[in-house]
């Protein structure tokens, strides 16, 4: 082990879809941050498996308010800094074929309006003039929220690293956090494979491993990784605007959901059910059958596609579907922004403008909901609808 390699205000153990976001809104309040990342550059953990959505399409409060900033973020971006992020407003369908999801999206709806989300309710007929290719039989109806979209996850997470650096923050890589030295109940900073570094603040943005780093302090976070396979078909000539969402849980799947890239390729993902605890990210003889299956039965004119890739990537999930944020009250200093499950990478730059809120104390009654809703000291009985 090296000496001191610096003194930092922040640590983040993390250049993924959260880690890095963070970086660079900390940075831009003027801390000195350092980030480590056992990988070799930035998005190689469960970042680079996304599909690239982006809502504010969700069921709770803090969820809705993160979103509506990150679309904020993504969709200005190009036109703020100049990178091409690839940001597409092309909107989120619930399509709807059975009455448990009728009731289930129709009875969102509300609070998703009341905290600020552009959606509404779509009968048979609009659902199709949004949705040209959607199967008729059976539809119900849906919801559409025109506002969202989608973007390249790693496009988007070097945009923000570039950004990030410019301001100061300093990227370690290959670099792994083995310890966490702890004096008198508050962080000393980490210790790697390869130094030490010094800071009050250490913030766990570790995804689909942050219950090891949390154990590292004494903790239990609760986060298990979760195994979801990801999808790209060849190109075709553009027919679908808005990304696809079906929640109907069948058997071998608890819902699926997939767009057209604007260069064409369908990009598409499936949950499994049950779900596939474990780090084994290789892919399965499973998921193209079945997802495939699905989609036709949703499309039919996607049967003659073909599929040219698939990819196996772990969502960081938490016990209700919840992001787990806050400070930890057992060891000062400890920082937990972990447990994303399948909506880190939308979530990430809408989540750094509150992690500088509450790491600088400057909390304001929206924050305050927001922490309250991500709390680590929550009780984790609920389920979150829209996960
Ligand atoms: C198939 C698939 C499709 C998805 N689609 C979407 C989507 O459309 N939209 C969306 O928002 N989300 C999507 N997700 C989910 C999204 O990818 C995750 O929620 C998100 O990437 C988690 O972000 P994170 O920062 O918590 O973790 P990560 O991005 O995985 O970053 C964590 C980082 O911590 C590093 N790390 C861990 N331990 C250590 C250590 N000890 N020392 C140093 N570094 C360490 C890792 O190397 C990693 O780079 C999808 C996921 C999958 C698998």
């Amino acid at each position: 082990m090296t000496n001191s390699n610096g003194n930092y205000d922040v640590i983040i153990i993390g250049a993924g879809s959260v880690g890095v976001p963070a970086a660079d809104c900390l940075s831009q309040a003027g801390m000195k941050v350092l980030v480590l990342d056992k990988y070799a550059s930035v998005g190689q953990g469960a970042n680079k498996a996304a599909i690239g959505g982006i809502r504010a399409t969700h069921s709770d409060p803090a969820k809705i308010r993160i979103g509506l900033k990150s679309i904020e973020i993504f969709s200005t971006w190009e036109e703020t800094h100049g990178d091409n992020i690839e940001w597409h407003t092309g909107g989120y369908t619930f399509a709807v074929y059975a009455q448990r999801e009728e009731e289930i999206l129709k009875g969102l709806l509300e609070i998703q309006k009341n905290y600020g989300l552009n959606i509404d309710w779509l009968n048979p007929a609009e659902m199709l003039d949004a949705v040209p290719a959607l199967n008729p039989d059976g539809l119900i109806g849906g919801t559409l929220s025109p506002e969202d979209g989608n973007a390249s996850p790693l496009l988007s997470l070097h945009a923000f690293y570039r950004h990030a650096q410019k301001q100061g923050a300093e990227f370690r890589f290959n670099e792994s956090v083995t310890e966490i030295p702890v004096k008198n109940a508050k962080v000393q900073g980490v210790n790697t494979d390869k130094g030490h570094y010094s800071a009050p603040i250490v913030m766990n943005a570790a995804g689909a491993h942050a219950q090891g780093i949390s154990q590292l302090v004494g903790l239990d976070t609760s986060v298990v990784p979760d195994s979801h396979e990801g999808g790209i078909t060849e190109p075709v000539a553009p027919f679908l605007k808005p990304m696809v969402v079906d929640i109907r849980p069948t058997k071998g799947s608890a819902n699926f959901y997939f767009y057209q890239h604007h260069t064409g390729q369908i990009i598409f993902c499936i949950t499994p059910s049950p779900a596939i605890l474990g780090t084994d990210r290789r892919e399965t003889s499973e998921f193209l059958p079945m997802v495939a299956r699905r989609m036709v039965d949703i499309m039919p004119r996607l049967k003659n596609i073909k599929v040219r890739r698939t990819w196996r990537g772990l969502y960081p999930m938490s016990a209700d579907g919840a992001p787990i944020v806050g400070k930890m009250k057992e060891v000062e200093g400890f920082v937990q922004a972990v447990g994303m499950c399948g909506q880190g990478y939308m979530l990430g730059p809408g989540l750094a403008t509150y992690l500088v809120k509450l790491i600088t104390d400057d909390m304001d009654d929206d924050a305050r909901e927001v922490f309250e809703v991500l709390s680590p000291y929550r009780d984790f009985g609920g389920v979150e609808k829209l996960k």
